[in-house]
């Protein structure tokens, strides 16, 4: 027997679970389908210190658990899976898991971008305890500290400069003898004498899983073959991002790296919103998936408005959509004179 339900939810990052406060408070009894990482990328780091409203910061794990709560006790249900499958070819939405399917009216997305890492046993180990994926969000914690960026395309200059402004030294490790990176942002970390590079190159290791920390990188030309030890305090994987958009190829319109296409947070199917990092190339943080999150709850909720009110109207049950996907049902507030 399907779960019928209004309004339904992929992911339970900061975006999914900001989606679902809103729209539990507004009473639609929104179901999540939190995915295989309940609480989202945020659980894989540790002090939190940009997200607003915590002066002394919080525990990446601790907020998601919060968020999780506060969502919860509005009346959010929560299946703990991956969507496997979707039908976005009409209404109700049909999502369906391993073990549940879905009918939705309404459906956010909200599966994030996860960070492409290099396969290392360390990376995923010492993950927030001095390796990071994100400059903008720990570049602070590396004050007077000895950094290395891998990557060699725009993310991993732009976040090499970034880092110049805390760190003592800072040092590329790039595959190649050239950047991917364009012109200019090449032209500009050339210009910042600040960032070292070491080209042809490849981080090998880690140090020291066991101690918990990082202590240095291990790294071999691909050239020479040789093997050098550098002390470090922090590694940055700067190679990219992969949205978790496998489940919507062929559903939704994506972009040439696997985004989600929106206006805001509307995609091209009315009744299918996106929200957070799998919709957000550019910003990618914890409070900007938050504010999508939000949006992307009231439009549906106003949508949901809007349709019964139609159908009320009418006496239709099913056909009441607005005429473009990508507007919201609301009209602007008035200017006031
Ligand atoms: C190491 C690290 C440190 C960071 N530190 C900060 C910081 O200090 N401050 C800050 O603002 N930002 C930080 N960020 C960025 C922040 O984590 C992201 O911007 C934010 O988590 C994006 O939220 P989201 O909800 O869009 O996606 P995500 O957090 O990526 O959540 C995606 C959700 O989708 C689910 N999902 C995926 N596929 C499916 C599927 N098929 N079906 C159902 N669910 C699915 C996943 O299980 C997950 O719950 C950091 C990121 C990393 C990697």
């Amino acid at each position: 027997m399907p779960i019928r339900k209004k309004l339904t939810i992929l992911g339970s990052g900061a975006a999914g679970l900001t989606a679902a406060i809103y729209a539990a408070r507004a009473n639609l009894e929104p179901l999540v389908i939190q995915g295989l990482q309940t609480g989202g990328q945020l659980t894989i780091t540790t002090d939190v210190e940009n997200f607003p409203g915590f002066p002394n910061g919080i525990q990446g794990p601790e907020l998601m658990e919060q968020m999780i709560a506060q969502a919860e006790r509005f009346g959010t249900q929560y299946i703990y899976d991956n969507a496997e499958s979707i039908d976005l070819s009409k209404r109700p939405f049909v999502i369906k898991t391993s073990s549940e399917e879905i009918h939705s009216d309404v459906l956010i997305v909200c599966t994030g971008a996860s960070a492409k890492l290099l396969g290392l046993e360390a990376e995923s180990k010492l993950m927030g305890h001095g390796v990071s994926a994100c400059a903008t969000c720990d570049g602070f914690f590396f004050k007077e500290k000895k950094v290395f960026v891998v990557g060699g395309g725009d993310t991993a200059l732009e976040e090499a400069m970034f880092l110049t402004r805390f760190a003592s030294s800072v040092t590329v490790i790039h595959r190649r003898e050239t950047f991917r990176a364009s012109a200019i942002m090449i032209d500009r970390a050339k210009r910042n004498t600040k960032v070292d590079y070491l080209l042809n190159s490849k981080l090998e290791e880690i140090m020291d899983v066991s101690k918990g920390e990082v202590t240095g990188v291990r790294v071999r030309n691909i050239k020479t073959d040789e093997v050098t030890e550098y002390p470090a305090d922090g590694v940055f994987i700067a190679i990219g991002h992969q949205p978790n958009t496998d489940l919507l190829k062929g559903h939704l319109p994506l972009d040439e790296n696997g985004y989600v296409i929106s206006k805001g947070v509307f995609t091209d199917i009315v009744g299918v919103f996106a929200a957070g990092d799998v919709m957000d190339s550019i910003y990618r943080q914890a409070v900007t998936a938050a504010g999508t999150g939000c949006q992307a709850a009231l439009e549906a909720q106003w949508l949901l408005e809007k349709e019964e009110a139609e159908r009320d109207e009418l006496g239709k049950p099913e056909e009441a959509k607005p005429k473009d996907a990508a507007t919201s049902v609301r009209e602007p507030a008035a200017k006031s004179v």
